[in-house]
């Protein structure tokens, strides 16, 4: 009961997406699929009365009779043949549908998906396996669609033969029996091998993609590691396809030893009716039509239960891709809209440690930025800077401690709306593939104005790019990226800093977050970028990163973090006369840099 609960379920949700892909495709399928499993029943009684007809004595009667049935043998013939080539080309369409639409599922659970995600091989594997198993659904609605066609067959050519013996349907089914449990089986055991070595499957396409993408291009060809790679890449492949290639061939040797019964039962049935006739017991025609049937519940019987087994098999498929869209996020939407200014923005005992990892990060931080301040927060790298950026834009959640803006909760705000409030600038930043309006417009997608142009050249020139923008060849519309034009510019790491801090300019927010927003640029660049956080800062809130002290008096608030924790904090003359680490560290990068 439980299995047909769970195959029922199964088709219930592929039928679902079927029907979501496109609805005119699946019903269109499940109609011709009625009317082509009706045509071969048309047929075979239709070629019984023409071989009776050959058989008798001829008249003229009789002969306008057998004219008639071959027409009407190559009408159903012609209409088979049409409804196959329509049907061939409504099942690419729908194909297509359904794979866009199943991408567009897992891609649209990707983009909502906690970053804590992006920091475990679970989330790899759950999104490997349930990707892999996407296309499995194409074959699933194939096989729903078809079962449906082959329990249709299976009926007519049973009631068919029941008419001659009853007893000959049910050999006719039971001798398939065998071959059936024998595919069950095996189904099962590989798909079960496929999932438990998912990651070796996964590290062969990771090493095919750096072998054969861009981002590792260059470290490949500078360290000589293309050969090491394929290796590595043959190795890993050889020994996964090793043991699959064990449980194909032991598939294949014990079913076609299954496959061998029907053989022997369909031939002991040929010499049956072959007798019979022969001794006038039945006419001619009936042995083209009873074989022709004993053929047809074969393979309908056969087709029947590959298709229900596949089904039900294809159960762990579905899951698996149920299992990657239902993975919870942590950071629960809250449901208040920030409408007003932001006033302040508040740490207070705020500890946490990433995912799968036990040593915290940060502990306890308290600290309290108002409304215009500008705020830098300084330490070495890795004592927790950019992580007080990621927990205040919601891409974790806290361990411990809570974070507050305008004295409430940030889990109380709407996500989408606390975001909007923040211009940021990480330290990592992406220039897309796209032309450099884009680049830049996709950062407020909101601002439909029409002077998008003007404005974008506007944060251009504040963030010193304009003289990037002055060299391109398309100006605007010139793709920052050769991917997809051949006219595409491919920037320098300072000039992408530039773009990126356009962009986040562009966006024009209250709240400007800037992690180490020099760190690829020359110093003239670098001192252009503070004396525009500097004008920024008349109006809005600047809380910035860095590491480099050059600039630093630009803050009129400086925190100091190590190892997670703020140790001082306090102005630049504050911290000077503390002589404490803010001091020294001061004091060593003016002696190197000479600030
Ligand atoms: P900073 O900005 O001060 O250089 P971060 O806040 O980026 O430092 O990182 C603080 C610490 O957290 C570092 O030790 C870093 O290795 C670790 N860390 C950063 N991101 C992750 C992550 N996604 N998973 C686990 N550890 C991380």
């Amino acid at each position: 009961m439980k299995k047909v609960k769970s195959l029922f379920q199964v088709m219930l949700y592929c039928f679902k997406i079927s029907i979501e892909a496109s609805t005119f495709c699946t019903l269109a399928r499940v109609l011709i699929k009625i009317v082509l499993v009706a045509i071969p029943i048309l047929n075979a009684y239709t070629m019984r009365y023409i071989i009776n007809l050959i058989a008798t004595t001829y008249s003229e009667d009789l002969l306008s009779s057998l004219i008639m049935a071959i027409i009407a043998l190559l009408l159903l013939s012609l209409t088979s043949y049409l409804l196959g080539s329509l049907s061939a080309y409504i099942v690419d369409v729908h194909n297509i549908h359904m794979k866009n639409s199943i991408d567009i599922k897992l891609a649209q659970t990707a983009v909502q998906m906690d970053l804590k995600h992006f920091d475990s091989p679970e989330y790899f594997d759950k999104f490997s396996n349930a990707k892999r198993d996407s296309s499995a659904l194409i074959t699933i609605t194939w096989n729903i669609i078809d079962g449906f066609g082959s329990f249709l067959s299976l009926i007519s050519a049973f009631c068919i033969l029941a008419q001659l013996n009853i007893v000959i349907g049910i050999f006719v089914i039971v001798s398939i029996i065998p071959s059936f449990i024998v595919s069950q089986k095996y189904t099962r055991k590989i798909y079960h091998w496929e999932k438990e070595n998912v990651m070796q499957d996964r590290q062969c396409n990771y090493l095919y993609n750096i072998m054969t993408g861009k981002d590792c291009a260059q470290d490949l060809r500078l360290l000589g590691i293309g050969p090491y790679l394929l290796s590595l890449f043959k190795t890993t492949w050889s020994a996964w396809f090793g043991q699959k290639k064990v449980l194909l061939r032991k598939r294949t040797i014990f079913t076609t030893i299954a496959n061998l019964n029907p053989i022997v039962i369909s031939t002991i049935f040929i010499g049956w009716i072959a007798v019979e006739i022969f001794i006038g017991k039945r006419e001619i025609g009936d042995f083209t039509l009873y074989t022709s049937q004993v053929q047809q519940l074969q393979t309908s019987v056969t087709a029947f239960i590959v298709y229900t087994v596949n089904i039900y098999d294809s159960k762990l498929k579905v899951n698996n891709i149920q299992s990657f869209q239902g993975i919870v996020s942590d950071v629960v939407d809250g449901q208040e809209i920030i409408t007003g200014t932001i006033d302040s923005i508040e740490f207070r005992n705020v500890s946490f440690s990433y995912p799968g990892c036990s040593v915290p990060v940060l502990n306890d931080v308290c600290f309290k930025v108002e409304s215009g301040d500008s705020v830098a927060i300084v330490g070495l790298n890795g004592s927790g800077k950019t992580t007080i950026i990621k927990l205040l834009l919601r891409f974790y959640s806290p361990s411990s401690g809570q974070i507050y803006i305008n004295g409430k909760d940030i889990t109380q705000y709407d996500l989408g709306s606390l975001r909007q409030k923040f211009d940021v600038m990480f330290q990592e930043f992406n220039v897309y593939a796209f032309t450099l309006k884009e680049n830049i417009g996709l950062s407020d997608l909101c601002n439909t104005s029409k002077n998008t142009d003007a404005r974008i050249q506007d944060a251009l020139r504040t963030s010193g790019a304009d003289s990037i923008l002055n060299k391109l060849p398309q100006g605007l519309n010139t793709y920052l990226s050769r991917e997809f034009s051949e006219e595409g510019v491919k920037l320098s790491k300072g000039e992408e800093q530039k773009i990126a801090l356009a962009r986040m300019l562009y966006r024009d927010s209250e709240v400007i977050l800037l992690d180490e927003p020099s760190a690829s640029l020359d110093a003239e660049a670098e001192n252009k970028v503070f004396n525009t956080i500097k004008e920024l800062n008349n109006g809005k809130t600047v809380i910035f990163i860095t590491h480099r002290l050059a600039n630093i008096k630009i803050a009129k608030k400086i925190f100091v973090l190590e190892n997670g924790r703020i140790i001082e904090s306090g102005s630049h003359d504050d911290l000077m006369k503390l002589s404490g680490r803010y001091a020294t560290l001061y004091n060593y990068q003016a002696e190197k840099f000479s600030i």
